[in-house]
């Protein structure tokens, strides 16, 4: 990629469908604007829990399936949202899905979260100094709820970051990229809040409903730094979730994991700026990931755009 698009956004999650969840609306607004937006994904996702019975062999604990059959779903929900560059840290099957806290899977070898942190990094190294990305959007330290593979990818985005500046590590990944914003995702308590509210009055079609303490990453209001309106992408947020289908069940605006706990979905998403300056008025919100970044300005990706593709060799 000799011929960047202006604006250039990376993610790191976990597995596949973190990214959906928490950044769809996000993710296909910046992809429609002409960014170039790259999601790196850890893991395959291979220990998650299977909602559909009928794709229920595919389970770690049967046919052990699982990881294949979600790079089609990942593919799938990307093809949702317009992202054509995603990618696996490492390749695909690298590193293994931990499982939840606690469990034998956890220390397991291969297991990422069994992964010394800095090994890792250097796939994210070579990813970072490639598509020199301005803004990197990942988790909070406690990986928005605890989950080892989610605490891990935090941690190897963090370390990623501040290896990929460091002219002198592994020369070889790439010339050193500094990138200007760091952002973990939250969720406002106001806006979980609300959510649930409206989740309970409509009665949605799930067993129960989830408490606010079971959405990853929120905190209070007057922390979040940024809110992306993502209602003109509400429907293809829905859509890449409705992709994941061994995870995700969706109903209207509302979802549920394989707890069978009723979640509603966040066309609004926020931001914590934890590295960099905030675009925005003192005391005002960001509404661009982008506010404030010397020459990425929106609409200058459109020539860009189609260099992604391969358009320079
Ligand atoms: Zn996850």
């Amino acid at each position: 990629m000799t011929d960047l698009p202006a604006r250039r956004l990376l993610l790191v999650h976990a597995h596949p469908d973190d990214e959906s969840i928490n950044n769809g609306a996000t993710m296909a607004k910046y992809a429609a604007e002409g960014a170039l937006v790259t999601l790196v994904t850890c893991t395959l996702g291979e220990e998650g829990e299977v909602i559909p019975p009928e794709l229920a062999h595919l389970a770690a604990d049967r046919e052990d399936r699982l990881g294949a059959h979600r790079i089609g779903e990942l593919a799938a929900a990307m093809s949702e949202l317009g992202v054509t560059d995603h990618r696996f840290l490492g390749g695909p099957g690298r590193f293994r899905d931990s499982g939840m806290m606690g469990l034998e899977q956890n220390d397991r070898e291969g297991a990422f979260w069994h992964t010394p942190v800095d090994d890792a990094a250097a796939y994210l190294v070579e990813v970072i100094r490639e598509v020199r990305p301005q803004v990197l959007v990942t988790y909070d330290p406690y990986g928005g709820y605890g989950h080892p593979d989610h605490i891990q990818a935090h941690r190897v985005a963090m370390r990623g970051a501040a290896l990929a500046a460091e002219p002198a590590f592994r020369p070889g990944l790439g010339a050193p990229h500094t990138i200007g914003k760091i952002y973990w995702n939250r969720v406002p308590r106001s806006v979980a809040e609300e959510g649930f509210a409206r989740l309970r009055a409509a009665g949605a079609d799930f067993p129960g409903v989830a408490a606010i303490e079971d959405i990853p990453g929120v905190i209070d209001d007057a922390e979040i730094s940024a809110a992306i309106d993502g209602a003109p992408y509400r429907e293809r947020k829905a859509a890449a979730m409705r992709a994941h289908a061994t995870q995700i069940a969706v109903d209207g605006p509302f979802f549920a994991l394989s707890n069978d706990l009723g979640q509603p979905i966040f066309a609004a998403e926020y931001y914590q700026l934890v590295h960099g300056t905030s675009g925005a008025p003192a005391g005002e919100r960001e509404n661009d990931l982008f506010a404030g970044v010397a020459g990425a300005v929106q609409g200058d990706g459109v020539n860009g755009a189609n260099s992604v593709n391969g358009a320079n060799g």
